[in-house]
């Protein structure tokens, strides 16, 4: 059976060390409440519950997963206590508006909350990771009624929410929608239409559910410029806040899928609901924006929490495995056989997945802290340059972390040899929950285009030159500091590809609209590991003078190896882009 221990000691050096998240939460006004002190006392008791009350129901939800019958859905036993457990202590409302009952905390903290449930129950943590998402967007775009009406149930855990946007028809072209919404002329409007894949959509956790639905008013504009964003509740609430009827809203069936199966993924019908326009009519997409980088970060920590999960499984039956010898000779002699770690191909897949699970941490931090700079800094243009960087580096931490996630659950998978694919070590379990990551959310080839179109070529490479800036800055300080000559040749390289393939794509893509398109995948893969080469080289020059102790030594080593074995996919990356579009775009249908 798999086993889970919360990195709570590497969220403390991510935080204090690598990033002095201290200093900075007194420099902002919103967060001066914060300290380490709280921020670890918080990482403590989250990992008390995520070990011995969440991940308990982990391997039961995936083999027994939710039940619909007769329009009802039933989730897993055990997650209906764990819920309630979870909402009493306060866990759905860390990141809330204080004004309506939240705790405020900053996303740098919330973040590792979010992994940690991530890991311990993929499926169970889905529930509240989306109500997360819905409260932002009512807290940015609702009336004050609304706000008032329902922020305080949502955090406070009574009530829960989803978000329907997808329908059969609409997925990634959410301009298709047909569901409909008709204005009552009393401030209400009627929704009828069907939504798909809708994540607790219904389910037995709590009293009451609150959708976010994307609908049509009539005559509004076609495609994307003519979508609204309404709040329709599961039950009707009325002014003094009771629940008072049913409001035609009902879960017609839910998916049966290939992981996630205690997470209901429901088809969700809606017969002339009640609804409350959130936001500008016309303007819904823009509204569900506001929540998108969140949003998309929270996707991502989905495949840093299985990273994590898998490595530490897959660790510990690798000291445990006896089968071989190792090549020197017999580490173990008095045993039938030495442990499968000894061997270089198995230590392979164990440090790719600790260089990832690690890196990756301290990426979602990093763009975590530039989320909480460009929300709550005082100072308008440290503000305005992490917005930047947030808005450059969010779609390559969403599709990134989960295509890595993957990939690191498949090797933990592998770790285990047969062992790995039969249900009961649960390792195949990782593999199944890791793969919806790089669908869902907008799928990753939505997010490569989104890095490349959206945020590096409609501003010339502005954001893009900026942050190889704030790398290069880094380098200067740090060539002076610190004794870490490799990781800094390696950072040095490393930006210049970047730069390189980057003006290759600038220069081309005005002559080939399909350039973007044919390089999009590859370069966000190129960034996302150039990202981890200036991480994990940061991590270096906080961790060279304290190798004394195993913690820093690892993370040295650690380094060293991403740095070695593979950071170099860069130049494949970097030569794939440049090799331009005429490969996949000189094919005819016929020859495919
Ligand atoms: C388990 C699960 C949970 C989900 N939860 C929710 C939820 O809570 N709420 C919700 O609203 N939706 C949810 N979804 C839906 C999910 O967000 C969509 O499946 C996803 O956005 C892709 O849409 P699609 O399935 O229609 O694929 P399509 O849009 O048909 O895409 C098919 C393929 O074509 C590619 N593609 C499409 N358009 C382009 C383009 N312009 N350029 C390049 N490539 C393109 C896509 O990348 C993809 O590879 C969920 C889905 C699943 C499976």
């Amino acid at each position: 059976m798999a086993s889970f221990k919360v990195p709570t000691r590497d969220m403390q050096f991510v935080l204090t060390e690598l990033f002095d998240a201290p200093a900075l939460w007194s420099s902002i006004p919103h967060f001066e409440e914060v300290s380490e002190d709280l921020a670890m006392a918080i990482l403590e008791e989250g990992a008390k519950i995520s070990e011995n009350v969440v991940f308990p129901t982990n391997r039961n939800g995936d083999e027994e997963g939710c039940r619909w019958e007769e329009g009802i859905v039933t989730t897993p036993a055990g997650f209906k206590e764990a819920y309630q457990t979870y909402a009493e202590s306060g866990w759905t409302s860390l990141g809330g508006n204080p004004e309506f009952g939240g705790q405020g905390l900053p996303k740098m903290l919330t973040s590792f909350v979010e992994e940690m449930f991530y890991a311990a129950n993929s499926s169970f943590t889905l529930y509240p990771a989306l109500t997360n998402g819905a409260t932002l967007a009512i807290d940015a775009h609702a009336t004050e009624v609304l706000k008032q009406q329902y922020l305080p149930k949502l955090y406070d855990g009574s009530w829960s929410a989803s978000m329907c946007l997808t329908e059969a028809h609409s997925g990634t072209d959410l301009g298709l929608i047909r569901t409909k919404a008709e204005d009552q002329g009393d401030g209400s409007y009627l929704i009828t239409g069907t939504k798909i894949f809708i994540t607790g959509g219904d389910h037995d956790l709590t009293e009451n559910i609150i959708h976010l639905v994307l609908a049509k008013l009539p005559g509004s504009p076609a495609g994307p410029k003519g979508i609204s964003l309404f709040l329709v509740p599961k039950i009707k609430v009325d002014a003094g806040n009771n629940l008072g009827e049913g409001n035609h809203v009902s879960c017609g069936s839910i998916e049966h899928k290939m992981g996630l199966k205690g997470s209901a993924t429901c088809v969700m019908n809606f017969d002339g609901s009640e609804g409350y326009l959130v936001g500008e009519a016309n303007k819904g997409l823009a509204a569900m924006f506001t929540m998108m980088n969140y949003e998309r970060l929270t996707v991502g920590l989905q495949g840093v929490g299985l990273s994590e999960l898998s490595y530490q499984s897959a660790r510990e039956y690798a000291k445990d495995r006896l089968q071989g010898r190792a090549s020197t000779g017999a580490v173990a002699p008095e045993k039938m056989a030495d442990p499968i770690i000894v061997h270089p191909d198995v230590r392979r897949m164990l440090l790719t997945q600790k260089a990832y699970a690690e890196g990756n941490r301290a990426f979602a931090s990093f763009v975590a802290m530039k989320l909480d700079i460009a929300k709550h800094h005082p100072d308008e243009s440290e503000r305005n340059s992490a917005q930047n960087l947030v808005a450059l580096l969010t779609p390559v931490a969403k599709a990134f972390f989960s295509d890595r996630g993957l990939d690191v659950c498949i090797l933990g998978q592998q770790v285990f040899g047969g062992h790995g694919y039969i249900r009961e070590w649960g390792m195949e379990q990782m593999v199944r929950d890791a793969r919806i990551a790089q669908i869902y959310e907008g799928t990753n080839g939505i997010q490569a285009l989104d890095l490349m179109g959206r945020k590096v070529a409609s501003n010339s490479g502005q954001w893009l030159y900026q942050y190889c800036e704030e790398m290069e800055h880094f380098i200067s300080v740090c060539d002076q500091s610190a004794d870490i000559p490799e990781f800094i040749q390696s950072l040095k390289d490393s930006i210049h590809v970047l730069k390189e393939t980057t003006d290759y794509v600038l220069s081309e893509a005005p002559k080939d609209v399909n350039v973007i398109g044919a390089a999009s995948c590859d370069y966000l893969n190129l960034v996302g590991l150039v990202t981890l080469n200036y991480l994990w080289t940061r991590m270096a020059a906080v961790s060279i003078s304290k190798t004394h102790d195993s913690f820093y030594s690892s993370k040295v080593k650690t380094g060293q190896f991403f740095i070695q074995k593979l950071l170099p996919e860069i130049k494949a990356y970097s030569a794939k882009v440049i090799a331009g579009a005429g490969s996949l775009m000189e094919f005819s249908d016929d020859e495919f």
